[in-house]
């Protein structure tokens, strides 16, 4: 089998709730996503989609990813998608970095390895070790009032984990996590996401003032060098995000012990193919993780919720709908949401199809020649 091209597209995904705010003021209202499509001589198609949120969440931003595809697309052209491991090396070798432009490419060869196999991507991940995995929802920077508010919806629609967003103003946050915690209903969980965006100075007054609320504390701040400083001054648990970008970097987590939970975006590590081999390197070191991706509609949460039901469920923190965070979609049919949690598809590979009306026309197209 060989891939025979390679098509781009861009969807516009708005953000259900109007105006998404997180760390360190800033926001987003409509996050644009990159759509792959690729072809074989076979007459298999996968896709894969990439959704940074923003240019200054992660060193990544969402027009990116057609301009890597001059690199990337001639690298993989003509070889057999099947053959993950050896697509993952050609893109790096053509391509330093740039996972987040590499993540969708990767997701397409795993549908449709998937595809030909008859096999959902989760079996082929190792298989189902979670039969719906838990998940959390976000709730954006607001007064506690609001943030209470939200909570209360997003509980009526079954959900049991709150991440509550923090990081602009240090202060109010404090009031933030207090207020979040005292509405915690038997069962459920907060945990306050700061995205990089206190000092040590500030995270080390929030983490003292907030301690007796057992709250867990997400990426307090830019470095991984400033959350071990936090993590040092600090007795809640810990989970880091943004600065795990790699298996390097994993090693070094699991050597300092510097969190008790890992949260693994599949396009912040380069694709399912990494993320797995971060994800079961954590694992066999007793970690909880976080199976998620930065953002994205019905295709990345395809990719999200195999990455999750592939995952020991004693060792799955929870998983997130990517999806239901838009009002525009870019595939279907979405994986199952019931009671709090995600489930995979048992479809033959990813089980999810592009939204034709959705794509309009490729911004970029690549053929075998
Ligand atoms: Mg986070």
């Amino acid at each position: 089998m060989k891939i025979t091209s390679l098509r781009a597209y861009q969807v516009d995904l708005p953000y259900v709730g109007g105006t998404y705010f997180w760390g360190k003021g800033n926001a987003i209202r409509v996050a644009p996503t990159t759509v792959i499509v690729v072809e074989t001589d076979a007459g298999i198609i996968g896709c894969g989609e990439s959704c940074p949120i923003g240019g200054n969440y992660l060193a990544a931003y969402p027009e990116g990813v057609v301009p890597a595809l001059a690199q990337l697309a001639p690298a993989v052209m003509g070889q057999d998608p099947r053959h993950i491991h050896r697509i993952e090396r050609l893109m790096d070798n053509a391509l330093m970095g740039h996972p987040y432009a590499k993540t969708a490419i990767d997701a397409a060869c795993w549908d449709i390895l998937g595809q030909e196999c008859g096999l959902p991507v989760s079996v082929l991940l190792g298989g189902v070790l979670t039969d719906g995995g838990p998940m959390y929802r976000v709730v954006p920077q607001k007064s506690p009032e609001e943030v209470n508010r939200e909570m209360a919806e997003h509980r009526a629609a079954g959900y049991r984990q709150f991440q509550i967003k923090v990081g602009n103003d240090w202060k109010g946050d404090i009031d933030r996590i207090h207020a979040a915690a005292a509405i915690l209903e038997p069962g459920e969980s907060a945990f306050a996401d700061a995205n990089r965006g206190w000092t040590v100075r500030e995270a080390v007054q929030v983490v003292r003032e907030v301690r007796d609320t057992g709250v867990m504390i997400e990426q307090p701040c830019p470095s991984y060098e400033e959350c071990l400083h936090v993590r040092s001054r600090c007795d809640l648990p810990m989970k880091l995000d943004e600065c795990i970008t790699d298996l390097k970097m994993a090693g070094r987590l699991v050597a300092d012990q510097a969190a008790e939970v890992v949260c693994l975006k599949i396009s912040n590590l380069g694709g399912l193919t990494k993320a797995r081999r971060v994800r079961d390197f954590l694992v066999e070191h007793g970690l909880s993780v976080v199976c998620e991706d930065t953002w994205g509609g019905e295709i990345t949460t395809a990719a999200v919720s195999h990455f999750a039901a592939s995952c020991p469920e004693s060792y799955l923190y929870n998983t997130t709908d990517l999806h239901n965070y838009n009002t525009a979609s870019t595939g279907g049919p979405p994986p199952e949401v019931r009671d709090g949690k995600l489930f995979a598809s048992t479809q033959p590979g990813l089980g999810v199809t592009p939204l034709a009306s959705a794509l309009g026309e490729p911004l970029a197209e690549y053929r075998a020649s």
